[in-house]
């Protein structure tokens, strides 16, 4: 477009220059008009001028043959007739030497012939004059030619150093367009091949998106198929587990007896008493755990039991060996903890224990949630809480509204050898919070 442009422009210049050089073949046509007609005015004046000269010379050379002219001549009264006359100048004629005196007639010829040289000295500065015109006008002329000329010169320099400058310009132009295209045609060429893998690509994609999801389809039923075939291996293998947990115990009962019994010492208090009666009174065997020693009176009294905890024992640690018991019961078993012993012996605290240190109870409560949790998956576990008191051979339900109703105990009538209360007081319960709440 841009050289488009500059062409546009060079036209006009070219066509500018056209134009002026029409003007100045105007103006050299009208010098040459102007030169002819000068010319011709010369041409005009010489000849006048030399007719005037051959006037002169003839009037010069005949002195004798006088032209009179009637309005030239003035007759005196004394002389001639009283008319006034014509000499004809043809040579047929001889002057009428009678008529006029010899003197007026030379007095008249000189007089003529002075105004003749007058005329011819006049004439003469005129053609002079024409002459320095002429040659002023010439000048002038061959100076305006040249201006234009000059004028001509410059302006055609010009515009062909400005079309130069343009055509420069556009030539880079050029350039740059061309560079530029050659980069552009590659990019185009991996453009045009991209575009066209694409459009084999969308063409082929449905095709490939079928047999896709065909194979998806496949490997997810292998897949489930898999899943199916671990779950059973695991069910199978936790029946397995069952059977071996139930064996586990049915040995830990027979290992350990159906009914164990542990002693535990607490530490002497400030209602114990001091001395070293105190600190004896109980001691125990480093080489065996199951044996506690008693000195009452001055005697020693000894005790073998299933396990003996010193004073120094945890919570924790007693919790230990009773947490087997805890697991036995969600398998499906009746277990029974409970402590016995004088008042101040520590049984509330080895069960219930302190918030800071919680005993057998709470820590049994939390394990049993805690597996019932783990479990929550496969099995559905309903656990529900009841407390009842026996005291002085009377059963009452610490949880029911008439705390005097008296209940009883009875045999499960299914023959399993449970027993149970009629009437007695059930709460569901989801957590240890709602246990302790009720
Ligand atoms: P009981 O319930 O058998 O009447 P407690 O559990 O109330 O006896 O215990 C009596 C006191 O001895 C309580 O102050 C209790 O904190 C403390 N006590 C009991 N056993 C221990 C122990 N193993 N370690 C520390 N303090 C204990
Ligand atoms: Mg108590």
């Amino acid at each position: 477009r841009e050289a488009e442009e500059t062409r546009a422009k060079l036209a006009e210049l070219e066509l500018e220059v056209q134009q002026k050089t029409n003007r100045l073949a105007e103006v050299e046509l009208r010098l040459k008009d102007s030169l002819a007609e000068r010319a011709e005015e010369e041409e005009r004046l010489s000849r006048r001028l030399r007719d005037s000269q051959e006037t002169i010379a003839s009037l010069k050379s005949q002195p004798q043959q006088i032209k009179v002219s009637t309005t030239g001549l003035s007759i005196s009264p004394g002389w001639g007739r009283p008319f006034g006359c014509c000499f004809p100048s043809t040579p047929q004629y001889t002057p009428i030497s009678g008529c006029f005196s010899p003197q007026y007639i030379i007095k008249t010829v000189e007089q003529q012939l002075q105004s003749s040289q007058k005329t011819a000295a006049q004439l003469r500065a005129q053609i002079m004059m024409y002459e320095a015109e002429l040659e002023r006008a010439h000048g002038q002329m061959l100076e305006e030619m040249q201006a234009m000329e000059e004028e001509k010169n410059r302006a055609i320099e010009e515009a062909f150093s400005r079309a130069q400058v343009e055509m420069k310009a556009v030539h880079e132009n050029l350039a740059g367009v061309r560079t530029n295209l050659r980069t552009l045609q590659p990019a185009l060429r991996t453009l045009t091949h991209d575009y066209n893998s694409l459009k084999r690509q969308v063409r082929d994609f449905p095709l490939l998106l079928q047999e896709t999801l065909r194979s998806a389809r496949a490997e997810i039923g292998q897949a489930i198929e898999e899943v199916h075939s671990t779950n059973r291996e695991l069910l199978r293998k936790y029946r397995r587990e069952l059977q071996l947990r139930k064996k586990c115990h049915n040995e830990l009962v027979r290992l350990k007896g159906n009914i164990r019994v542990f002693g535990r010492v607490r530490p002497i208090t400030k209602e114990d008493g001091e001395g070293p009666e105190v600190a004896n009174a109980v001691t125990f065997d480093a080489d065996n755990d199951a044996v506690l020693h008693l000195l009452h009176k001055g005697k020693q009294v000894s005790f073998e039991l299933d396990k003996v905890f010193p004073p120094q024992a945890s919570q924790e640690e007693v919790f230990q060996e009773v947490q087997a018991l805890v697991t036995s019961c969600i398998d499906g078993y009746n277990v029974c903890i409970f402590a016995y012993g004088q008042t101040g012996a520590g049984k509330t605290y080895t069960m219930e224990g302190t918030a800071a240190n919680p005993g057998i109870n709470q820590r049994a409560l939390q394990l049993l949630f805690s597996e019932v949790r783990g479990k929550a998956a496969d099995w559905d576990y309903t656990i529900s809480v009841s407390a009842a008191e026996i005291y002085n051979e009377t059963l009452r339900d610490l949880l029911g509204k008439e705390p005097q109703e008296k209940l009883e105990i009875k045999l499960c009538p299914d023959g399993s050898g449970q027993l149970y209360v009629p009437g007695l007081t059930e709460f569901r319960v989801q957590s240890v919070e709602d246990i302790n709440k009720v």
